[in-house]
C-alpha cells in the first residue's frame, strides 16, 4: 500500500518512519511512504502556501492553488498505475477516525494526505478536492502531520506481514467484532516499589489454565470495533 503525504514540514516524518515496524514494513516493500513538500508546487520567489483570510480574522489560511497542483500531479500518477486512491484532508471538523475507517481505507491501494497548518485550509479543498475529511479527535492540533502518522500507523498494521508474526494480528481479532485489547503482564511476577508494597500479576495468568485465562481476558477486554 502506498501513502503520499503533502505537507509544508516534510522533516517531521523522517525519524518516526525510520524506526521499528514502520521502517521494516517499508524495507519489506509492504508499504511505501512518499513525503512531498507542498512548496514544490508554488511558483513565486517566496514559495507562498498561505494568505490572509477573506472576511478578516487572525492567522493565515492555506491557499488552494498549490494543493490543487500537488493532488493533480499525484492523482495522474495513480491513474496511470491504476491504483485505487483516496484523497484525505485532515481537519478537526472532519469525520472521526476510528478502527472501522482504518479497515475501509486499508482496502485501497493508495492514500494521499493533505496536512493543514496555520488556521486551516481554504474550504474549497474540502469541497472539491478531498474525498474525505478526517479528524483524529475532538481537540485542535497545530497541523495535520500527526494525524497523518496516526492514520498510516493504524492502517499499516492491518496489512499482513507488517506486525512481526502474522498470528499476532489474527489472535486478537474476533470473528465478527474487531480487536480484543486486554491487559498484559510480564516478569517480574511480584514488583515491589517499596518495602511492604507488592504489585502482583493476577494469579490466573500464571495458572497455565488456558480456559480460565481466556475467560479472564474476555472479562477485562475492550473490543475495538471493526
Ligand atoms: N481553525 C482550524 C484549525 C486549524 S488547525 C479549523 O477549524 O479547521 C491546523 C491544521 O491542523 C488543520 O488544518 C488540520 O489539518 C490539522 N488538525 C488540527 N486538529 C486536528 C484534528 N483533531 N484532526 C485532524 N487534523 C487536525
Amino acid at each position: 500500500m502506498q501513502f503520499d503525504i503533502i505537507t509544508i514540514f516534510p522533516e517531521i516524518f523522517s525519524s518516526y518512519f525510520a524506526e521499528s515496524l514502520i521502517a521494516r514494513a517499508q524495507k519489506k516493500k509492504l508499504i511505501k511512504i512518499n513525503i512531498h513538500n507542498l512548496r514544490k508546487w508554488t511558483k513565486d520567489r517566496h514559495k507562498t502556501v498561505d494568505d490572509r483570510p477573506f472576511g478578516g480574522g487572525l492567522g493565515m489560511v492555506m491557499k488552494i492553488e498549490p494543493i490543487f497542483k500537488a493532488v493533480t500531479a499525484l492523482k495522474r500518477k495513480a491513474q496511470s498505475a491504476k491504483r485505487k486512491t483516496k484523497i484525505v484532508l485532515f481537519s478537526p471538523r472532519g469525520e472521526k477516525f476510528n478502527q472501522k475507517t482504518a479497515y475501509q481505507l486499508g482496502k485501497l491501494d493508495q492514500l494521499i494526505f493533505i496536512c493543514g497548518r496555520y488556521e486551516g485550509v481554504d474550504e474549497r479543498v474540502a469541497k472539491h478536492i478531498a474525498d474525505k475529511e478526517l479528524s483524529i479527535g475532538d481537540y485542535v492540533l497545530m497541523g495535520g502531520e500527526l494525524p497523518a502518522i496516526v492514520v498510516i500507523e493504524t492502517v499499516a498494521r492491518l496489512i499482513p506481514g507488517v506486525l512481526g508474526k502474522k498470528k499476532l494480528l489474527k489472535e486478537r481479532i474476533t470473528k465478527t467484532k474487531g480487536f480484543i485489547e486486554y491487559p498484559q503482564y510480564t516478569r517480574s511476577e511480584i514488583f515491589q516499589p517499596k518495602k511492604g508494597v507488592k504489585w502482583q500479576v493476577p494469579k490466573v495468568l500464571l495458572s497455565g489454565n488456558h480456559k480460565k485465562i481466556e475467560e479472564w481476558r474476555k472479562k477485562h477486554a475492550k473490543i475495538i470495533e471493526k
